[in-house]
């Protein structure tokens, strides 16, 4: 499996497109459509993934899924195999995909590289938020986490923070 990265829009939004044999999964597409339809130019985009509905994370959204005739979130798993878990805190929507196979997670504005996503939006919730990392904490140390804005890091990385965050809770 092979990731291309691209960073869209204002917010500098990472969109990413997983590839396999050709065939691939562009998820978050957060803006400059015509930026991603030539990222996939040779590719047969087989789905499209939101993590969430923020609209940095959409605004290429709707002219995707008329130019692939494409519904997104649909999970249609085709040529990939991955699991979708509900990670709340950010936004009440937000979906963390984890291909397990190559040990990638898109965790989209719910973690990030050294701190995590902001809790104080209109569907946040900090309870949720303990939840979500209590959650991901069960996941295994060595899966490669690519997040909706900056850089890459490591869950096993990442782990050691998440108490940090709530220490007056
Ligand atoms: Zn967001």
């Amino acid at each position: 499996m092979e990731i291309k990265h691209l960073v869209l829009g204002r917010l500098r939004t990472n969109c990413y497109i997983v590839i396999k044999d050709n065939k691939c999964i562009i998820i978050d597409p957060g803006d400059e459509a015509e930026k991603i339809i030539s990222a996939c130019e040779d590719l047969e985009v087989e789905e499209i993934l939101v993590t969430h509905h923020h609209w940095d994370h959409i605004l290429a959204l709707e002219k995707l899924e008329t130019f692939y005739h494409l519904k997104h979130n649909s999970f249609l798993k085709k040529s990939f195999t991955y699991e979708v878990i509900p990670t709340p805190g950010h936004a009440s929507d937000l979906l963390t995909f984890y291909f397990k196979d190559d040990k990638i997670m898109f965790t989209g504005d719910f973690l990030f590289y050294h701190t995590i996503g902001r809790c104080d939006l209109e569907t946040s919730n900090i309870d949720d938020m303990i939840n979500s990392l209590n959650k991901i904490s069960q996941y295994p140390d060595d899966i490669k986490i690519y997040p909706g804005h900056g850089k890459s890091s490591i869950l096993g990385e990442e782990k050691k923070y998440f108490a940090t965050y709530f220490k007056d809770k």
